[in-house]
């Protein structure tokens, strides 16, 4: 038998330059929030992997769930056919998101998630007889998945370079500065860039989409709450949907149990993935009032909604999922993220170093925008050696913990981040 060439690599990794990829840590086993490495060493893991392990790894409770349900059946389609773990999980996200999404449509990872939102935005308007309202409105900044229609949402990055000729642009907007707490003026002048745009272009807008509160992967920009309810009345003034991407912000990452809590309002639609398995499975919810679903009602197919992922509401996803938020409730989930906001904030007061230009925190989330990437270059080798799993994006220092985090490891985690500031010169 011959076998490949060494050069050649079988496994081609994410976001990657696969020329320079050099030799990685590979993880055999997890525990709690521990990392354990085939070369004996084991990593605190502090940005959940991808901010989906919120429970940690190998998780009893969770692991009992998906081998249960395993023993039962792994996988049926849900086409023409409905299990329990679905109807389940439908009726539990609805119970608990934002009053008023009422439907839920399963896929298989966040990015297909945002595309199904927005397919439903453009199908909503042409289901009710309007024409050429297709375009979509995003924010700077912003990450949305990196399939195609997704693309086109996000913001310009090295996500979307390549194909920056190909996207089909809809509109970008400044998010508010100020951060969370921005006073209302400076909120309003954001909001009054939303209005002169719906103004101007309503009719061919279908939707206006955000990640709400937080912005994950473009720079962990934080804004205000009150954004996101001025945004509600000009949407609705305006005839233009409102979709909530809550990937990243859901399931208590901003300290509410989702980002809309914040703000107290209801999305058109809402997006949710990553946490939504505890990082068991690959798994997204797009999620609709009762207008949206009611314009996709008809007597024959041409209204219907034309989408179904193989993998959608995967039994064993479902399965686990139903446990996660059960977790989440039933553990005082809310408590312990507030304690590690405490702990976040506390430990980045003292952080005063030249090199860190801006802090961010809310929830279980810290960010340190440094003057630029160039002072993150080693870092992450550098955390390794200290028992931690960071991963910088660009210029930003952050970490994302799984919630069961303990005060020392959470302490450790950042620590190493001070440790590392401390000797920029
Ligand atoms: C990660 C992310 C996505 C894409 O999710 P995938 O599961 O990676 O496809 C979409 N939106 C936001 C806000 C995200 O953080």
């Amino acid at each position: 038998m011959m076998s490949a060439p060494k050069s050649t690599h079988a496994l081609w990794y994410p976001y990657t330059q696969m020329r320079q990829i050099s030799e990685l840590p590979r993880m055999v086993a997890g525990e709690g929030v521990i990392m354990h490495l085939e070369d004996g060493r084991s990593l605190i893991d502090g940005i959940s992997s991808w901010w989906a392990v919120i429970h940690g790894y190998n998780h009893p409770v969770l692991n009992t769930a998906l081998l249960q349900q395993a023993n039962k059946f792994a996988h049926v389609m849900l086409g023409g056919m409905t299990h329990h773990p679905a109807l389940d999980l439908a009726e539990k996200l609805v119970s608990i998101t934002p009053e008023g999404l009422n439907h839920v449509f399963f896929s298989d990872s966040g990015s297909i998630g945002v595309e199904v939102a927005l397919k439903m935005c453009i199908q909503y308007w042409r289901n009710l007889g309007y024409n050429g309202k297709s375009k979509i409105i995003s924010l700077r900044n912003g990450y949305h998945g990196d399939t195609f229609k997704a693309m086109e949402v996000s913001d310009d990055s090295d996500f979307t370079r390549a194909f920056a000729d190909v996207l089909n642009r809809g509109f970008i907007l400044d998010i508010p500065t100020g951060g969370f707490d921005a006073d209302a003026a400076t909120v309003r002048q954001a909001a009054d860039q939303l209005e002169a745009l719906l103004i101007r272009g309503h009719g061919n807008i279908a939707a206006f989409i955000v990640e709400p509160l937080v912005q994950c992967a473009g720079g962990f920009h934080i804004y205000s709450p009150l954004y996101l309810k001025l945004a509600r009345e000009l949407c609705t003034k305006y005839n233009v949907l409102l979709v909530f991407d809550e990937v990243a912000t859901g399931f208590g990452r901003t300290g509410k149990l989702f980002a809309a809590d914040h703000a107290g309002i209801t999305p058109d639609l809402m997006i949710l993935g990553k946490a939504l398995t505890a990082g068991y499975m690959g798994h997204a919810a797009t999620l609709a009032t009762t207008a949206v679903f009611d314009s996709f009602l008809g007597d024959n197919y041409e209204k219907a909604l034309m989408h179904g992922p193989t993998f959608m509401a995967n039994p064993l996803a479902c399965a686990v999922a139903l446990q996660s938020i059960d977790i989440i409730q039933s553990e005082n989930y809310l408590e312990k993220i507030a304690h590690i906001q405490d702990i976040i904030r506390e430990q980045f007061d003292s952080i005063n170093a030249p090199a860190v230009i801006h802090k961010r925190t809310i929830g279980a989330i810290g960010a340190l925008e440094m003057k630029d990437a160039q002072c993150l270059a080693g870092f992450k080798e550098f955390a390794q050696k200290k028992g931690a799993w960071l991963r910088p994006i660009g210029n930003v220092l952050y970490l994302m913990p799984p919630y069961i985090i303990s005060d020392e490891q959470l302490l450790t985690v950042l620590h190493t981040m001070k440790e590392w500031i401390a000797q920029i010169k």
